[in-house]
Parts: structure tokens; C-alpha cells; sequence
């Protein structure tokens, strides 16, 4: 990308704990005159989550202040959300109303009579996977019939802002970004909304759910991974915040005011969760069976870091502690441990890993290796006609529980069923973005 004559010298690119520190004294939304001149502000689009960085806006967490143009940004400045660099962004601009119609016009509607003996495709999930599946279909082909079945409403979030919204002061009603209706609607595809899928019959090429049966002449798997809970934390008794819903109905619970919560685990999602509920003005007791958080990570690059950060926040780390039970005492809750220490709490959040059901794969017998194992190029399950991206697959045995991925996997997915040259998939080793904004760490 070329800079403008006018633009003013791009700040040196320094390590990002540079440009956090700078960040914190920062004026919010601080406006930078000097780059404004003449010409409007831009939004670049990031190409692997769909993150918009908006120059008016800046992206103030990672210490972009509003105004910073694109060509300002520093090279080691990553998508907040999925946390690729800035050279998978680009430029974006927001289709006209009269564009968006033209498009519309374009599209033959999908159910018609000259497609009614087509199964077509059914996606089973409703997260990211299952609707960037959807759009890569579509993007592939404007007739193809798409059904898409969805355990809930299937509204349309970016999952990584649960663990940060409360420090943006984000209302839980403020995530969903398009209504899984209205997604359906742009992309001409058939929701079957608060739909369970039970049972693939391969041999019939059929789907079973709690609302009938669907054909498919391609099936995808993309319900991703549920929250795992050790015996000792009954589901009944704790949080478990791997999508919207759950999120929105601990912050009604939490309410306004000041509460005590225990977290149990202290991996990525325990530690962006525990710091996140910190800075909303909770009262944070973090819990974990190792001595640090982040205990994946080498120590001094994660764990020891974090502790430092937190020091000022009202979290409380208690490492090296195995949870033994938790139990309802009037309208609040003890976690007790196996040394026999307790903990008092308002709210409980379990953050104990990531592990995909089972049920749906066995019952089409795919093959199995931690996850749905799929082919590590084609994305294609043991089983014909069956492919599985995003969250509830893995690849030699390795899942990848993270959003860059997704958008590729779908296209490597759509140019498979569509007939399109070969898209193979390429296996990236994970950069991590601990999203923990009062010190936020990029683990290898
Ligand atoms: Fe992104």
C-alpha cells in the first residue's frame, strides 16, 4: 500500500508490549488532527474474520488512536478479534443500497420448482463456521440450495468480544451483529433456527433433526466444541460461556453491581474471561490446577507476565488447587478445593477446556481422533459427502479452536461441493492473542 505525499511518517514499528504501554495513557478517542487532511477516513476489512478497522475510529485497546489512516498503523499490529496482521486486511467499502439490490436481483430465488428435486447443502451449526460456510457457498454459487440447522437462533457475533466487552463497556445486546434471520435472508438460505440435529443416516444421505428429516447431497459439520465440565462442577451450579446466549445470561445474572466470582481454570478463556469481569468492577477469584495461568505457556512469557499485570486489578490467583465441589448456600455458592480451602462466590464460570460431542459423528460413523477427523488438505471426513470445519474437527489428531482459520477452511469446504478447482488447506501454526487489554500477550 502506497502512503499519500500528505501523510504524515509512519511511527516505527516496535515490540507490541511498546505500543500497549503507550496505550494506557492515552486519552480515549484522542482525535489526531494532523492526518485528517483532505481526505475521508477509510475502512479496511480483515480478510480471515471480517473485523472492520474504521480510521475514524482508531482501534484503542491495541493503541490506535481515533484518526490513525491504515498506512500509519505499525506492520506488527494485529485484527483485534482474530489476531492476523495487517497485511491480510483490505480496503473495504460498503456496498450501496443500489449495489446490494442489483445483487439481489441477480440471484434466481433458491426454492424454486427448477430446484426443488436438489437436496442441496444442509450445514449443521450456526456459529462462525456454519455461516462462513454459507457465505462461501453462496459466494461459489448463487443457486446452490443451502439449509442451515441451528441448536439456537444463530444470530451472528464475534465470539472473541465475550471476553472483552465489559472492559469496552459493550451491552450483551449490543454483540449480535446481523440477526440469524436477517443472514439467512442476504444469503438466500433456508434456517432451521432452535433445531437440534440427531442423527446422519449416510447410506440415505439423510439428516435427522428435531424438526424432520433433510436430504443432502453434501452434509458439513460445523457445530463446534462444547465447554467440558470435571465432575466435581455440576452443570447446574456454573457458568459455562462458549457462546452468546450463555454470555448474555451471566451478565444479567452479575447485574450492575459489584459481584464475587469464581472462575475454575485458567487457560486462555479462564484468564481473558477472569480479566475482562476485573475490569467490569467484579471481584475475580481465579482458580487453576497448575501454579500459573496461561500454564500451556513458557512462565516467563505468559503466566508471570499476567500475574504482574493483574496486580492492581481485583483478581485473586490461587494456582496448584484442585477443585473438589461446589455447592448452593442460600443464593450463593462455595467452591471447595481438595486442600480444604473455600471459596465464597456469587456467580461460578468453569473455563476447564474444550471438547467436541461426540453423538453426531458416531452416529455416520466418521472417524474419530479427539474430534471429527478430517482430511488435513480437503477437509473431508472419513464418510462421503460429509465434510467438518471450525471447532469440532481435528487435523492428525490437533484441534484449532480459533477464529483465523475458519474463513479458509470454508473456501477450501465450498470449492469441493461446488465443483471449483482445488482450494487445499493450509495448516498455520496458532499465533494466540491473550486478549487480556490490561496486558495483552501474543503466545507462539
Ligand atoms: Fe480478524
Amino acid at each position: 500500500m502506497s502512503t499519500p505525499a500528505h501523510a504524515p511518517a509512519s511511527p516505527s514499528p516496535g515490540p507490541l508490549s511498546h505500543i500497549y504501554g503507550e496505550v494506557r495513557d492515552l486519552p480515549l478517542a484522542a482525535p489526531v488532527a494532523a492526518v485528517a487532511v483532505g481526505q475521508p477516513f477509510r475502512q479496511y476489512i480483515c480478510d480471515a474474520c471480517g473485523y472492520i478497522y474504521d480510521e475514524a475510529l482508531g482501534d484503542v485497546d491495541s493503541g490506535l488512536a481515533a484518526g490513525t489512516r491504515f498506512e500509519d498503523i505499525p506492520d506488527d499490529w494485529y485484527c483485534p478479534l482474530c489476531g492476523v496482521t495487517k497485511s491480510d486486511f483490505e480496503l473495504f467499502e460498503a456496498p450501496s443500497i443500489e449495489a446490494l439490490r442489483a445483487q439481489a436481483s441477480q440471484h434466481a430465488p433458491v426454492w424454486n420448482a427448477a430446484t426443488r428435486h436438489q437436496a442441496g447443502v444442509v450445514i449443521v451449526g450456526g456459529g462462525r463456521a456454519g455461516w462462513q460456510m454459507a457465505e462461501a457457498l453462496r459466494a461459489a454459487d448463487a443457486a446452490l440450495p443451502i439449509t442451515l440447522v441451528s441448536a439456537c437462533a444463530a444470530d451472528v457475533y464475534d465470539k472473541p468480544l465475550l471476553s472483552i466487552a465489559m472492559a469496552r463497556q459493550m451491552a450483551p445486546d449490543k454483540l449480535v451483529k446481523e440477526s440469524g434471520a436477517d443472514a439467512a435472508r442476504r444469503l438466500n438460505v433456508r434456517l432451521l433456527a432452535h433445531t437440534d440435529a440427531v442423527r446422519i443416516c449416510a447410506d440415505t444421505r439423510t439428516l435427522r433433526t428435531t424438526r424432520g428429516s433433510l436430504r443432502y447431497d453434501h452434509l458439513v459439520l460445523a457445530h463446534g466444541a462444547q465447554a467440558t465440565l470435571p465432575a466435581a462442577l455440576p452443570a447446574a451450579l456454573c457458568w459455562r460461556i462458549n457462546h452468546l446466549g450463555a454470555y448474555q445470561r451471566l451478565r444479567a445474572a452479575l447485574g450492575d453491581s459489584a459481584k464475587d466470582v469464581v472462575i475454575v481454570g485458567a487457560g486462555l478463556i479462564g484468564s481473558e474471561l477472569a480479566n475482562d469481569l476485573a475490569l467490569g468492577g467484579h471481584r475475580v477469584t481465579l482458580l487453576d490446577v497448575a501454579a500459573q495461568p496461561l500454564a500451556r505457556w513458557p512462565t516467563d512469557e505468559a503466566g508471570q507476565p499476567l500475574l504482574t499485570a493483574w496486580e492492581d486489578l481485583p483478581i485473586l490467583f490461587k494456582g496448584g488447587v484442585q477443585v473438589s465441589g461446589v455447592e448452593r448456600i442460600g443464593t450463593r455458592y462455595r467452591v471447595s478445593t481438595a486442600c480444604g480451602q473455600r471459596f465464597a462466590a456469587d456467580q461460578v464460570i468453569a473455563a476447564t477446556g474444550l471438547a467436541t460431542a461426540p453423538r453426531l459423528a458416531q452416529s455416520a460413523g466418521l472417524a474419530w481422533n479427539h474430534g471429527i477427523a478430517v482430511d488435513a488438505a480437503s477437509l473431508r471426513t472419513s464418510v462421503e459427502r460429509i465434510h467438518a470445519l471450525g471447532d469440532c474437527i481435528t487435523i492428525n489428531g490437533q484441534a484449532s479452536r480459533f477464529i483465523e482459520p475458519i474463513a479458509r477452511q470454508a473456501r477450501t469446504v465450498a470449492a469441493a461441493i461446488c465443483g471449483q478447482e482445488p482450494v487445499p488447506y493450509q495448516l498455520k501454526p496458532a499465533v494466540v492473542r491473550v486478549k487480556t487489554t490490561t496486558h495483552p500477550l501474543t503466545l507462539h
